[in-house]
């Protein structure tokens, strides 16, 4: 008689030289990848292939809030997929429905239009600023110097560092930039054929810089005047990151002027995507009531936007950052990050310059001219980011001299802890 023998147990093998093979063979190299292949994880912690842990403040740039392997996105994955995944915008389908009322109770009276990522989000709103514009002629789109804003055509065109345009021209025309945080430069660059304007709350990609209330107020106001539409970007520092809904409403918190400006601002359109679908790919932007049906029949559409399956597991996500009051945990796990960061930058500071961000949206900005990162052809923030790896943990460059936290928005308060613990390990043998 045969014996019925079980299968070995699982065990993980590093094949970190057989994976990174297939890559340097069959990907296109676009993207500058770091030394790590990943195989799974669960919540704030990452295992690569050999099998060692890593605690993940960077969340995918911003996109697993809910952690790894969340037990509800699962359950929303596998319930949904077994009744529905996709059948195209030809049909009406309820989970995009309450998925798009969700969205605009969150915000204002308005309608969402869902897409697949940040860069279609905002191509979205270039082309409702443009229908918005075309009896008139204007179709300009002003946009801030630093920002990041897609790697589409149009997405590069607004994007305003010259390294993202750089061997792709010639660029999508109808987008200039200005100094970001500075209205009299706006002010001065709206021309006749100015339409819109589109900027980051906080800048993510360009180092993590907040916009002031002012601003904010300042361009809504100039806005109206001029008759643009005022666009904000909340693919990467929206979704409850900053402690509020949007960034906006978070940093007008701190309006110490207009308070009643800063409780009635809105803007005309808000475009996300990243932590939307909690890792599952979904994008969407938000248009206020007055040009909510600007966009009709036949002018826009995405065949993958909106479907039940990316819906479903959006509506889970909503209702976990809901429920579990995450938004207030991003804002109270974010401002002990922030001073305890802050400290370590008074204690260390030939390493550390300083620390920008809200809630859970952090920038760790390097001091200049650090010795042991002289005479090493890659940027500071890549050495740091690679002696963060080697100690345990997983943060996002940003640019040269800024680190980026981003983690997801559940991240306890003992995680922190231990992130920060890495971050002094690291940083004290810098100075
Ligand atoms: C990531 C990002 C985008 C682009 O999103 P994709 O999903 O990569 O297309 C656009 N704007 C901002 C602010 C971003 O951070």
């Amino acid at each position: 008689m045969k014996e019925i023998v079980p299968p070995p147990p699982a065990i993980v093998r590093n094949d970190m030289a057989a994976t990174q093979a297939l890559f340097h063979k069959h990907v296109v190299p676009s993207y500058a990848r770091f030394e790590l292949a990943l195989s799974h994880g669960s919540g704030s912690y990452l295992y690569d292939v050999a099998g060692r842990r890593y605690l993940d403040l960077g969340a995918g740039i911003a996109v697993c809030c809910l952690g790894h392997a969340h037990p509800e996105i699962t359950k929303a994955l596998v319930e949904q997929s077994g009744k529905l995944v996709h059948v195209s915008n030809l049909y009406y389908t309820e989970p995009q429905g309450r998925l798009a009322e969700a969205l605009v109770n969150l915000l204002a009276p308005g309608k969402v239009f869902f897409c697949n990522s940040g860069a279609e989000a905002n191509e979205g709103l270039f082309k409702l600023a443009r229908k918005f514009g075309h009896g008139e002629g204007r179709y300009e789109i002003i946009t801030a110097l630093n920002s990041f804003h897609g790697r589409t055509l149009a997405g590069i065109a607004a994007t305003g560092q010259e390294k993202a345009k750089q061997g792709f021209e010639p660029a999508v025309p109808g987008f200039r930039h200005v100094p970001y945080n500075d209205l009299d430069a706006m002010r001065a660059a709206i021309s006749p054929a100015t339409v819109a304007v589109l900027i980051e709350g906080i800048q993510g990609e360009g180092g993590i810089t907040a916009a002031r209330p002012e601003y904010l107020l300042g361009l809504r106001q100039l806005c109206d005047e001029k008759k643009l539409l005022l666009f904000l970007d909340g693919v990467q520092d929206g979704y409850f990151r900053t402690g509020r809904f949007q960034s906006f409403q978070r940093i007008l918190e701190n309006a110490e002027h207009e308070t009643r400006n800063a409780e009635r601002f809105l803007p005309d359109g808000v475009s996300m995507a990243k932590s939307l679908g909690g890792g599952f790919p979904i994008g969407a932007f938000w248009v206020r009531a007055p040009y909510a049906d600007l966009l009709g029949p036949g002018t826009h559409a995405s065949t993958f936007g909106g479907t039940p399956l990316a819906c479903a597991v959006a509506l889970r996500v909503l209702e976990v950052i809901q429920r579990e009051d995450l938004a207030d945990n991003a804002r109270a796990v974010g401002e002990h990050l922030r001073t305890k960061l802050l400290a370590l930058s008074q204690k260390y500071p030939s390493a550390l310059k300083t620390v920008r961000g809200l809630g859970l949206m952090l920038g760790l900005e390097l001091a200049p001219d650090i010795p042991a990162f002289a005479n090493h052809g890659e940027a500071p923030s890549i050495q740091f980011v690679n002696r963060l790896h080697d100690a345990g943990l997983l943060t996002i460059p940003s640019g040269t001299t800024v680190i980026r936290l981003l983690p997801a928005l559940n991240l306890r308060r003992s995680e922190a802890e231990e992130g920060i613990k890495i971050i002094e390990s690291v940083v004290a043998k810098l100075g």
